[in-house]
This record gives C-alpha cells, structure tokens and sequence, in this order.
C-alpha cells in the first residue's frame, strides 16, 4: 500500500480534499474544482467552477438549480471509466442510491480510497445497483446506523399500499416522499408490482421525473394532482413532498390515506406524530445489516463514517478488527429528515 489515505484525503472548511488530484468530493462551498457523488443538496452545491459528475447526476442538477449554477464547467463520466485528475485516478462506480449516484474511488501512488456518498444494497428499478470496489480506506455514511434499522422487502411495503388501494377504493392515498430518487423509486416499484394506473405527482415532484424519463427511465403515466381535482383523484395514487404531508395540502383531499415512506418510518411514534395512517418502510440508504455487509465485502483494513449513527458502527467495525472513526464533515444531512 502507497502513502495512506489521511496524507492526502484533508479536511478543511469546505470539505474533503484531495491533495495530489486538487479537487473537493461533494464541497460544502463554491470551489475550483468539485467531483460530485450524487444530486441530493447535501452532496450538490451550486457554484462550483468545475465539476466532474456522472451524466445522471449532471442532469438532475441542471433541472434542479439551473444550468448556470450547476457548475461553471461540467464533466460527465461514465461508471468505471478512469480518469486522471493531477495525480490522483478518479473512477466512479455506481451507488445504488439514486439515479447518477457514484461512489468515488481515487488512486493515489498505489493506494485507493472509495468515498462512498449515499448508498443502499437492495434493488432499485430506477438506477444502477451498488458495486463492491475493494480499497484500503472505505468512506461510509451511517444514516441508518443503528441495529433497530432494519429495512424490510420494498415489495412486501408496496403489496401493503396496493391493499389498501383495494380496500378503500373511494379514498385517496397520498405519500409523502422526497422529490429526488424515493419518488421515482415508488413510481418504478408500483409499476413492478403490475400498478399501471396513471400515477399523481404534487407540482413539485414534476422536474426530476422528467430528467429520470429524459436520462430512459421509464415511469409509465404520470399526471399532475391539483386539489381541485380532488374528485378526480378519488381511489388514485399521489406523491407528494413531506412538507405537503405535513400541511393542508394532503389533508384537502377527499378522505386521504396518508403515507410516508421513508426508512424513518421504523420508529412507529415517528409516524404517529406524523399523522401518518400508512408507514411504509422504503429507504434509498443502506440499513444496520447492509452496512455491516459492505464494510466486509470492501474489504478495507479502515473506515471512515460519516453523517448519522457513526459511534454504534465504529464499535461494530472494530469488533470486526477494522479501524474506524468518525469523520466530522459539518453540513450533511440526511435528505430523508430535511
Ligand atoms: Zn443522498
Ligand atoms: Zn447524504
């Protein structure tokens, strides 16, 4: 193994840096030159003067802060192409997040560090799954890193929505869900399970979709649910922002079955308080068991763990004789709880 990781992975101010490549993964502020995980707005600030991205991700960023803003100039990369960045080779491997998400591998004088973003191990019908990718320094996030974090089959969680689409045909279920990847991923999910009925989209779930349909993910029909249509909307399916769960938009509607999904739906009392009558569990991130499988197949003597339960998966890596700490990068969040 070449000089390791910490000599030349920094963090400063305004995120990881790596030196000998002179570039930022996911900057936290505007910088000269940013390589970019994945679109949500923890990982994808505007304002970078270069950035280096998948395609996918490149996309989602345009339609979602205006092509000026998503980076002075851009650069699309496609999975598993190297490129070499000062002197640092930069390849990005799928995530299996949500479409465009990559993990960040970089070589340096013969040892590689993978910076793994946001990622999630079960299948998802809108993107490109998880890649294992063997380093010595494995950068994981931790969202779900608690052993109560336990995600069940998004198949099981779906068959339970469809039931009760069955059982109360006059009402209408509305799920809060966040705009970029989980919508997409339940649109993709009830069209797998034989759903073929046109799908409602709140206004603000409008964009990505289209970017996903645009980039050939196919969706089937989608129509735009307005409450003045509430009658129209009697029996059907509609995806909504949590912030629209939260107030009156969702309530307007005729008899609504409120629904979330989100991998926070585990804790019941979250969903009680809520007000959600139909919780389902459907994550875009790893769960506790899926954690502890990556960090084995890596392979990596090392961890570094970011935002969410880093103190519970640090002693759960070093019971497994991998070293692990916390690394403390101010400003990520989990786009499942913003
Ligand atoms: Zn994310
Ligand atoms: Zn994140």
């Amino acid at each position: 193994m070449g000089p390791h990781p910490q000599t030349w992975l920094k963090t400063t101010p305004s995120g990881l840096y790596c030196e000998p490549g002179d570039f930022y993964i996911d900057p936290l502020r505007p910088v000269p030159r940013a390589v970019i995980s994945h679109a949500h707005a923890d990982h994808a600030r505007p304002g970078h003067a270069a950035v280096l991205a998948t395609q996918g991700t490149l996309a989602i960023m345009r339609t979602r802060m205006g092509a000026e803003r998503a980076g002075g100039a851009t650069q699309a990369l496609a999975y598993n192409q190297p490129i070499k960045l000062g002197d640092v080779t930069v390849t990005l491997h799928p995530a299996g997040h949500v479409l465009g998400s990559a993990q960040i591998a970089m070589e340096y004088q013969g040892s590689r560090a993978v910076i793994s973003g946001d990622y999630k191990r079960q299948p998802d019908p809108t993107c490109a799954p998880f890649e294992v990718v063997p380093c010595d320094v494995f950068v994981t996030e931790a969202t779900f890193g608690l052993p109560v974090f336990q995600h069940p089959n998004p198949a099981d969680e779906i068959a339970k929505l469809l039931a009760s689409v069955a059982l109360f045909p006059d009402r209408t279920h509305v799920i809060g869900c966040y705009a970029l990847g989980k919508c997409q991923r339940l649109i993709g999910e009830l069209r797998l399970a034989g759903y073929d009925a046109p799908i409602y989209l709140h206004g603000a779930h409008m964009p990505v979709c289209e970017t996903y349909r645009v980039e050939g993910v196919a969706l089937g029909e989608l129509r735009a649910a307005t409450v003045a249509d509430k009658a129209a909307l009697k029996g059907a399916i509609v995806l909504a922002p949590p912030s629209a769960i939260a107030d009156r938009w969702a309530r307007r509607m005729e008899d609504p079955v409120i629904c979330m999904a989100s991998g926070w739906m585990r804790i019941r009392q979250r969903a009680k308080a809520g007000g959600i009558e139909l919780p389902l569990i459907i994550s875009d991130h790893a769960d506790w068991n899926a954690l502890l499988t990556t960090i084995r197949e890596v392979g990596a003597p090392e961890i570094w763990v970011t935002h969410g339960g880093e103190e519970a998966l640090i002693h759960a890596a070093s019971r497994l004789q991998i070293r692990a700490r916390a690394l403390r990068l101010i400003g990520y969040g989990d786009e499942d709880a913003q």
